[in-house]
């Protein structure tokens, strides 16, 4: 079989005030116990075929040298990848220079995933990032020096900071580079987070609606200007530069997910590992297990999370291909919330496709769940 897969780092330097992930430091080395627990983990999923590899995290770009040299020997011990497949590592701008570039570009990586987030220092130090404007540019100007394929993250909605023009400051500093991907992600307030917390004690005031439509709006008019097509509701890409792993997860194929809390899909089963690092270590070190739960998905719940999932795409639902593989009509079978969703201008149905409008993409969740 052929599956996406995707590795956990979960560690980090400190914690971004929207962070919600488990995250823990690397005490005194603690990251290379983790990564025997990897290696452990990836030779139940030995003798498979990749499609593609994405290390996220946390923050992957802290892991030394001699461990990435480690895990790439063993993911090219116990899976069957060619040099071809997308292999992506996430990298903190703050972690970017010469020679880590260049260690990835040896072992295989051929797209990293830029976490600028922002070039402007208040908006930065309100995020609780660890690095300034200047070395987001100066990690951007090096990424674009050494890979051909690389992706930037930018956040917009962030509440008492942003406004529309530091937004488009902060794009239109990144279309400079020209990267062949834009991940543009809102920022949503979790409860568990500084801002959360901050936002509970009135001290600062979430984005409104109306405001937010503003900067999605602004970042789909500057970047379809420039040539990049809104292939998916948060991302953005140059013609043939769409992340092949993300897709993965879109389209609903199968994938597997190795180290802490990671998540796998694999024959109609979805089960997750343990959350917590040393969970994670312990259960694989001791049981050679890390599978904290896991639910069987029947097919109707396996219908409605395709939907759910393809209509993040621009490209959205084939009707045809639902048809085939669900032995259903799927006209028929979804007519009154079809009908429903177009009077509400959400979504449009062309002959064999079903997508969301540009309305639709703000409101994804809503359409979606008619489907679940
Ligand atoms: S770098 Fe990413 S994972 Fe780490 S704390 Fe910040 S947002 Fe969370």
């Amino acid at each position: 079989m052929s599956y996406g897969l995707y590795i956990n780092f979960p560690f980090c330097k400190s914690k971004c005030s929207y962070c919600d992930y488990i995250t823990v430091p690397d005490y005194n080395g603690y990251s290379d116990i983790y990564l025997n627990a990897l290696i452990k983990e990836m030779q139940l999923y030995s003798g498979n075929k990749l499609k593609s590899v994405y290390l996220g995290g946390g923050t992957p770009s802290l892991m030394p040298a001699s461990q990435l040299e480690k895990l790439i020997n063993a993911l090219h011990t116990n899976f069957k990848i060619s040099k071809k497949i997308e292999f992506t590592i996430e990298v903190n701008p703050d972690d970017v220079d010469n020679q880590l570039l260049k260690y990835y570009k040896n072992f295989g990586v051929n797209r990293i995933s830029l976490g600028i987030q922002s070039f402007d220092d208040e908006i930065l130090k309100f995020l609780k990032r660890r690095y300034n404007g200047k070395t987001a540019e100066k990690a951007i100007n090096l990424a674009a020096s050494f890979f051909e394929n690389y992706n930037v993250d930018i956040l917009f909605a962030v509440p008492q900071v942003q406004s529309l023009k530091k937004l488009e400051n902060d794009v239109m500093l990144a279309l400079k580079y020209k990267p062949k991907h834009f991940a543009i992600y809102d920022l949503v307030i979790e409860e568990k987070t500084y801002l959360g917390w901050l936002l509970k004690k009135l001290q600062i005031r979430a984005v409104e609606d109306d405001d937010y439509v503003e900067y999605y709006e602004l970042v789909y008019n500057l970047l379809t200007a420039s040539d990049y097509y809104h292939y998916e509701i948060s991302s953005y890409a140059l013609s043939g530069f769409e992340c092949k792993h993300n897709k993965l997860y879109w389209r609903n194929y199968e994938y597997i997910g190795i180290g802490a809390a990671a998540h796998s899909y694999i024959n109609k089963k979805r089960f997750w590992n343990y959350k917590f690092p040393r969970q994670y270590i312990n259960a694989v070190l001791d049981k050679n297990n890390a599978e904290e739960s896991f639910e069987i998905l029947d097919d109707d719940r396996r219908l409605g999370e395709t939907i759910m999932l393809n209509l993040h795409l621009a490209e959205g639902v084939n009707i045809k291909e639902i048809n085939k593989k669900y032995q259903i009509d799927f006209l028929k079978k979804f007519r009154k919330q079809i009908e429903k969703l177009i009077n509400q201008e959400l979504i449009e149905v062309n002959n064999n496709n079903m997508k969301l409008t540009f309305k639709g993409r703000l409101f994804a969740n809503i359409a979606a769940s008619e489907f679940l």
